[in-house]
């Protein structure tokens, strides 16, 4: 299991979450729009959800319906950086 990052964050990046997990597996880099959880590293201890102040960050198990796209975007950015921008980007075009 993972905890995946949805659609709140975009353009957010509270980063929040960032500070608190214990394993730095969460990613953030100026070219991306969101932050992004790496479903290999996560631990799934449930820290960063608390400290996220849009609710961005679900279980695996219980990400809502309409972001269930997300968990594959979390995972394909550890993969092809590129096609999880453009994912986002569909979603959620820049403003
Ligand atoms: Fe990090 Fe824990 Fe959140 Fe996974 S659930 S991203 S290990 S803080």
């Amino acid at each position: 299991m993972t905890y995946v990052v949805t659609e709140t964050c975009i353009d957010l990046k509270d980063k929040s979450c960032i500070e608190v997990c214990p394993v730095d597996c969460i990613h953030e880099v100026d070219e991306d729009r969101m932050v992004f959880i790496d479903p290999d590293e996560c631990i799934d201890c449930g820290a960063c959800v608390d400290p996220c102040p849009v609710d961005a960050i679900y279980a695996e198990e219980d990400v809502p319906a309409p972001q269930v796209p997300f968990t594959q975007i979390n995972k394909i950015y550890f993969k092809d950086k590129v096609a999880a921008r453009e994912q986002v980007d569909g979603i959620k075009p820049p403003a």
